[in-house]
């Protein structure tokens, strides 16, 4: 009994060897203080709740719900499509509810390639598009997100022979674990690459919402001719603190739609119609907690650039996402600062060599915990490291 090529050929669990660390320092108990954590640290929204409550009373919301979703909850997405980003969503053919966008990314792949396809992914980046492709029997071809690039891949440099036969590409912004936003412009390019080598792109969009200093970041949609290559992934989970709930959706492209549909239909019988219809509350009620939660990751995002600061780092603070993005001080790799600061400090950053091979030499800052153990991290690191050289 043995699993699999696709299997065996997963990375490694880079995380493992942090999570001995930890127990290790449990054990021994020490005060961890967590900047690894990408899952927001604030409750769901009470409203969002309530509506949880008395849906699950509803019997009706007992047995199967479609795969595709409640229209309801599909028509709750195309109004928040139309009011957030003046997009058009038709409900019926091009929203698709998912059990959390991470199933929707993971099994696009499944859908689409044949063994051996080549899929477009970026790095660093959420390790579940490169996992999608192999689980997929596919393969990746990695697009580098540079510092000096903004981030964002350099469609350019893909080689035309690649650009020819790959099936996806995916890309996500605002970006995890960069921090990097992408403009109009950018996506305007991407729509223009993608229909010239017929590409069906995948734009993974969870933190449109997580954004700050007042900019509101797009979406790859609102390109005229983005529904004719791609789609969009999106969900609840970061605009209204519900990770736990799992429920996103992909929108955009009838066609991929329709297919990662009728893919899921074969697999999962949807997301518990309780949870839409919370969902559905989310959506379309009260607003004013994104506010809310973006003031405060505001506000740590600034007391974490402070401590860079004192310590040396002169980072530009991310305007988007709750994520920093910084390079390790001179000497260390990803993995050795992480160990040290975990050592030393009691501090635990994630080394950015588990997002790809690109992400080594970096690592990053989740702004999920209060300021005020933010200061104390940096005051502990400050104690530990002195001044960094970069
Ligand atoms: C958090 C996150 C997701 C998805 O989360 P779900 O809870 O599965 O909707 C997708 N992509 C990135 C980059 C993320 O950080």
């Amino acid at each position: 009994m043995k699993e699999n090529k696709a299997m065996q050929k997963l990375p490694p669990y880079l995380f493992a060897r942090i999570e001995q660390k930890i127990a290790e320092a449990k054990e021994k108990g020490i005060d961890i203080i967590n900047l690894g954590i990408g899952d927001p640290d604030q409750p769901t929204p009470r409203h969002i709740i309530d509506r949880m409550a008395t849906s699950i009373y509803d019997t009706s919301n007992h047995q199967y719900p479609t795969s595709v979703g409640l229209l309801e909850f599909r028509q709750a997405v195309a109004d928040w499509y139309k009011k957030r980003f003046g997009v058009n969503l038709d409900p019926k053919s091009e929203v698709v509810s998912l059990l959390g966008s991470k199933e929707g990314i993971a099994h696009i792949s499944s859908a689409y390639l044949d063994q051996g396809d080549v899929n477009l992914v970026p790095d660093p980046g959420y390790p579940v598009y490169g996992i999608g492709t192999l689980l997929a029997g596919g393969e990746q071809y990695i697009m580098p997100l540079k510092e000096e690039n903004g981030f964002l891949p350099v469609l350019e440099d893909i080689p035309s022979v690649i650009a020819q036969k790959a099936k996806i590409m995916f890309i996500n912004y605002p970006n995890n674990p960069t921090g990097a936003v992408a403009g109009l412009d950018f996506f305007e390019k991407v729509v223009e690459f993608a229909k010239s080598y017929d590409i069906l792109v995948c734009h993974d969009a969870p933190y449109t919402e997580v954004a700050f200093d007042g900019i509101k970041p797009v979406s790859f949609l609102q390109i005229e001719g983005a529904k004719d290559v791609g789609i969009e992934f999106h969900s609840l989970s970061k605009t209204y603190n519900m990770t736990g709930w799992r429920l996103g959706w992909a929108a955009g492209n009838k066609a991929a739609i329709e297919v990662l549909g009728r893919f899921k239909s074969n697999i999962d019988s949807g997301v518990f119609q309780a949870i839409q219809y919370a969902g559905i509350e989310a959506l379309n009620g009260p607003q004013d907690s994104i506010e809310k939660m973006q003031a405060l990751y505001e506000e740590r995002r600034d007391a974490c650039a402070r401590g860079l600061a004192r310590l040396g780092w002169q980072v530009k603070p991310p305007q988007a996402s709750f994520y920093f993005w910084v390079p390790v001080p001179r000497g260390f790799t990803s993995a050795s600062f992480a160990e040290l600061v975990l050592e030393k400090a009691g501090v635990i950053i994630t080394p950015g060599n588990g997002y790809g091979q690109y992400g080594e030499g970096y690592f990053r800052i989740a702004l999920t915990v209060d300021k005020s153990r933010i200061d104390e991290a940096f005051d502990r690191l400050e104690k530990a490291l002195g001044k960094v050289e970069l």
